[in-house]
């Protein structure tokens, strides 16, 4: 893998982070995708000093010429695309009756609209190349919803789908597409959880214990390598045996 050239969105912080810095330890250079170039940058900047090429690229994911820009400016870097990970998400939490339409539209917007048109930039890359890895980050909540996350789980259900179509349309061009599941992860997309809800949630996994943005990387970096070249389509859950 040394050498390749990693897409991670939403890698300035968080998940997203901890799956850059996996791949850094890999020896892959990085582009650092986010809304905040600040944070992006200054994780790049820390990614260089393991030795690899890595830039911060401003986007927002649900914005189509944003996503075309951050491909061109990938490709006129490093000339290539290995590996695609679709990690930017959000959540506007409220129960059904009192979610906002803009909430709805903006989780849908940036979890599964900006998954799509990164995935199909990539491709269009990938194919030429007749080489390319896409790992989707989805959500347990996808696959059991939960309550106050209709719109969140309808996104991460929906990058479900999305996973196993792309898998099967480029399959026989070298594209492998999986996706990533986590569980309940400590980072600041959790912290503003109640605590009788973490405390309800943790009597839930059956490892007792939250999950950590290295536990979701190490899955993602599998998935990446070589010794993932003949999975694909397939949702890899990551999630203490929440939800099996
Ligand atoms: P986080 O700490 O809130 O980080 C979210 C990341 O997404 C940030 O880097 C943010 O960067 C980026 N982002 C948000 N909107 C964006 C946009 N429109 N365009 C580009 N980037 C955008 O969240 P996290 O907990 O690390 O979650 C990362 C992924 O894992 C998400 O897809 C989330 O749904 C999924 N996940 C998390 C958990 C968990 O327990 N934490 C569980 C299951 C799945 P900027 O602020 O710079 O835009």
């Amino acid at each position: 893998m040394t050498g390749q050239i990693a897409v991670v969105t939403g890698g300035g912080r968080g998940i997203g982070k901890s799956i850059a810095e996996a791949l850094a330890k890999k020896s892959i250079n990085l582009v650092i995708v986010g809304t905040n170039y600040e944070v992006a940058a200054e994780t790049s900047f820390n990614l260089q000093r393991l030795g690899i090429k890595s830039i911060a690229v401003k986007a927002d994911v649900s914005n189509s010429s944003d996503v075309k820009n951050l491909f061109d400016t990938t490709l006129n870097e490093f000339g290539r695309v290995d590996i695609l990970v679709n990690n930017a998400g959000i959540t506007r939490d409220a129960l059904i009756i009192r979610m906002k339409d803009e909430d709805w539209d903006k989780v849908i917007n940036i979890n599964l609209k900006g998954t799509f048109l990164c995935c199909k930039e990539a491709v269009k890359i990938m194919m030429k190349q007749k080489y390319g890895r896409i790992i989707n980050i989805s959500s347990i909540v996808g696959f059991m919803g939960n309550i106050g996350q209709a719109n969140y789980s309808a996104s991460k259900a929906g990058i479900a789908g999305l996973t196993k179509s792309i898998a099967k349309e480029y399959a026989n061009r070298g594209i492998t597409v999986n996706a990533v599941a986590p569980g309940f992860i400590t980072t600041a997309m959790t912290e503003t959880i109640p605590d009788n809800i973490k405390n309800e949630m943790l009597r839930a996994i059956p490892m007792s214990r939250f999950g950590t943005p290295d536990d979701v990387a190490n899955a993602v970096v599998f998935l990446a390598s070589p010794d993932a070249g003949y999975i694909t389509g397939q949702i890899l859950h990551v999630n203490g045996g929440m939800y099996m």
